[in-house]
């Protein structure tokens, strides 16, 4: 596995799917999912100029993002739970996946322990799946005033991971939806809302064609995950 190559390959083909949409290339965020994988190969990639990062898990994040380069920027995009927003906070320069105003609160009360203001992506439960996670739409939008008020978080937007599918088109209408859905947020804000995450390895490039602006690349560009990043993390 050649990181560099495969880097290249990636950005090449965000940029030929920016340009099918009209769209600047610069308006997409790659976001290199390094859960499972060791800092070397954070390092190998912050050497190849790729400078984001996401990672799923808070206990391999704690033990593996100050082994890293301090160039490197880290997003969380798993799961959050209570007990792990305080690192959460701490480590991270934005959290994806928020899906709840219990979480919301709790990592506004820590990001005003830690003198910040937190950004935030809200997740939808796009396809609503019974064995996912993500705010139901009808509910976001009716919560979506108290998310707001809530004094330390940002929201930037939204994001989601709809059904996996090998056939990345049928993909297309979930993102369609979560797009819709942002412009609906953006009435009820008020306000613009710079970001959609959606996208991963094998379905980025219709997600660019439907908006997204940070698309969550894992696998094709890391190879496949090691079992676990083990060591450091016991
Ligand atoms: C693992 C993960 C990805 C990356 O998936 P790939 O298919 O390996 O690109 C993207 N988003 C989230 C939330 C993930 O957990």
């Amino acid at each position: 596995m050649d990181f560099a190559e495969n880097l290249n390959s990636i950005r090449q083909r965000i940029a030929a799917a920016c340009a099918r949409a009209g769209r600047d290339e610069n308006s997409v965020t790659l976001l290199a999912v390094s859960k499972s994988h060791p800092p070397e190969c954070i390092q190998a990639a912050v050497a190849c100029g790729q400078l984001h990062f996401g990672e799923n898990k808070i206990q391999e994040a704690k033990a593996k993002i100050p082994l890293c380069p301090g160039k490197a920027r880290w997003q969380f995009i798993g799961h959050l739970q209570s007990n792990k927003v305080r690192d959460a906070v701490e480590l991270f320069e934005m959290i994806q996946g928020v899906d709840s105003l219990a979480i919301a609160r709790e990592i506004s009360k820590r990001a005003e322990q830690a003198a910040k203001t937190m950004p935030i992506l809200l997740e939808v439960n796009v396809a609503g799946e019974g064995s996912k996670f993500g705010y139901a739409p009808d509910k976001l939008l009716a919560e979506l005033n108290e998310l707001n008020a809530l004094p330390k978080i940002e929201i930037h937007g939204l994001m989601a991971i709809p059904p996996f599918t090998p056939v990345p088109e049928k993909a297309r209408p979930y993102f369609q939806k979560l797009r819709v859905l942002k412009a609906e947020c953006e009435k009820i804000l008020g306000a613009p809302l710079p970001q959609l995450s959606m996208g991963m390895s094998g379905d980025f490039e219709v997600a660019i064609e439907e908006g997204a602006t940070i698309v969550r690349i894992g696998t094709a560009l890391f190879g496949e995950r090691v079992s676990s990043f083990k060591r450091a993390a016991d």
